[in-house]
């Protein structure tokens, strides 16, 4: 599993915020967090492995994690190569640990779904808008370096606000914007979720759109727009696995399907599992039985939510 570009590592499955569109309570995560022992033990591994591609850190918030300055204590040694990317709301950046933004191969997604607290009201509880901004300031001004990009997740009430946000993204000079419309997974879908989806097809929207698109490429920002994805090549024929570590250290083969469970880091046999579980995957070049059921592919034409391999 080492000669991936990509592994997902759940460090935590805590949060400071409550959000209507999180779906980890519900759907599949455990409660609690990653211990230190296993932590360490996976640092080893991607080590040991020589593992070199991209280790993705989300679900929960990364920053109320118990072991996070270990890891970042660990992540400034020059002899790890693997590239950190870690997802967070913002709330809880300490500006004072240098060593959190001064590490090219940590880069921090921050997700801000609304520029005032009204954008977010009814859809997300606990998050101080203002003092997030103020934050992301402060830190892009002390550290200039910091390797930072934003996530804005669009729905009805934020729309208005999308091109200010871009341009705080200038203003930030961050690296890259994502910016999703709202999804629903098939199990987490309520009445109350749906009202925020936005029409996509509206023409407002496509104006909205090459507004923001020509704001980006003035000041060669970075900017993925819902639209602009292509479908999903499997990656079971693409050869872009991406598999999971949860906090127990279970290991699921790949986000498609991720409730299938292989095994657990801490088994000195997982390399050869996941191997063998490789192999299977991928029939004369058609889906195999077990691709047949993954969600990226399945539910990408329904808007659900998917994290797709790089
Ligand atoms: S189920 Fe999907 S994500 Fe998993 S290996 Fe198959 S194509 Fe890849």
């Amino acid at each position: 599993m080492w000669q991936c570009k990509s592994i997902f590592l759940n460090l935590t499955n805590f949060c400071n915020v409550r959000c209507k569109k999180c779906i980890s309570l519900k759907v599949i995560r455990k409660r609690g967090e990653l211990s230190k022992e296993i932590l360490i033990k996976i640092l080893n591994l991607f080590e040991s492995h020589h593992f070199c591609g991209l280790i993705r850190c989300g679900v929960g918030e990364n920053l109320i994690y118990s072991h996070l300055d270990y890891l970042m204590g660990q992540l400034f040694d020059v002899k790890k190569k693997f590239r950190f990317d870690i997802l967070t709301n913002g709330l809880a950046f300490p500006l004072d640990k240098e060593f959190y933004y001064t590490n090219p191969s940590v880069r921090w997604g921050v997700t801000l779904d609304g520029m005032t607290q009204d954008d977010i009201k009814g859809l997300q509880s606990g998050l101080d808008v203002e003092l997030v901004k103020k934050k992301l300031f402060q830190i892009k001004k002390r550290y200039p370096t910091c390797n930072m990009y934003l996530n804005y997740t669009l729905h009805n009430n934020n729309l208005n606000h999308l091109i200010d946000f871009i341009k705080m993204g200038i203003d930030l000079n961050v690296n890259q914007i994502f910016v999703t419309p709202l999804k629903v997974f098939e199990n987490h879908y309520t009445e109350f979720l749906s009202k925020y989806i936005p029409n996509l097809s509206l023409s407002s929207t496509i104006s909205l759109f090459s507004e923001v698109k020509k704001i980006a490429n003035q000041y060669c920002l970075k900017l993925n727009l819902p639209g602009n994805t292509p479908a999903p090549i499997p990656c079971a024929l693409s050869g872009n696995y991406s598999p999971i570590i949860d906090i127990d250290g279970m290991v699921s083969f790949c986000s498609g399907r991720e409730n299938v469970k292989i095994g657990n880091i801490t088994n000195s046999a997982i390399d050869s599992i996941w191997s063998k579980v490789k192999e299977k995957t991928v029939i004369k070049s058609q889906l195999s039985n077990f691709c047949k059921n993954c969600l990226n592919i399945n539910n990408f034409n329904k808007h659900i939510l998917s994290v797709p391999s790089i």
